[in-house]
């Protein structure tokens, strides 16, 4: 087991509903030197790909993303979540359902910080069905900016997006994969990834 797996079957709890609670050290409190580590596995991993800047969404992914981007030296964005429709030209939009809330959520980013000259790291903590992560791919490319790698936390392999992510065409890495999770018993069991 990696570093993010060994914390996860310490102190993650296994809830109703295919949900992974990891709010000690990831989501609500959080491990900086963990999410250091994590910094260090995703620049190892994305070394090559030139990036300069790193595209998240708020809240939870915001935390990560600021260590991550202490590795490779580039800004952060995040993707606000707006109730509003009433949006001015001045920002790009995509449709996001939540999986943990169930609701619809607009994400924006401002025009000014996505342009097509950006090679950009997108980060989240979670990928589960990929809502998400398709949200913010479609601000990429609407910025005509190219999305050159993906870079997770923990990844429900037993849920759509990854498969989803990857056939896209995406390099994806995620630095925990959960194979499955058992909310009886608590246990939890990774892909093994080399
Ligand atoms: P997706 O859009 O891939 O279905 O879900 C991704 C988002 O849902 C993540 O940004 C994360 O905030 C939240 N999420 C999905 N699954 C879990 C989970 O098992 N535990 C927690 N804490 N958050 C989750």
């Amino acid at each position: 087991m990696n570093f993010l797996e060994e914390r996860i079957v310490k102190d993650g709890v296994v809830k109703e509903g295919n949900v992974l609670k990891v709010d000690s050290f990831l989501n609500h409190q959080m491990d900086i030197k963990l999410f250091d580590q994590m910094g260090e596995a995703f620049k190892e991993k994305f070394r090559e790909k030139n990036i300069n800047k790193i595209l998240t969404i708020e809240a939870s992914g915001i935390g990560i993303a600021c260590i991550v981007a202490k590795h490779f030296d580039v800004p952060v964005v995040f993707a606000k979540k707006a109730k509003s429709i009433n949006l001015d030209g001045e920002m790009y939009t995509a449709e996001v359902e939540s999986f943990t809330h169930k609701t619809k959520n607009q994400i924006i980013v401002a025009k000014k910080f996505l342009t097509a000259e950006d090679r950009i790291l997108i980060i989240d903590d979670f990928l589960a069905n990929g809502c998400a992560l398709q949200g913010l791919i479609q601000l990429v490319q609407a910025a005509g900016a190219e999305v050159c790698g993906i870079g997770i936390a923990i990844e429900k392999g037993f849920q759509p997006g990854g498969q989803i992510i990857r056939n896209l065409g995406y390099q994806l890495e995620s630095l925990a994969i959960v194979e499955s999770m058992n909310g009886e018993t608590g246990e939890i069991v990774f892909r093994s990834q080399e």
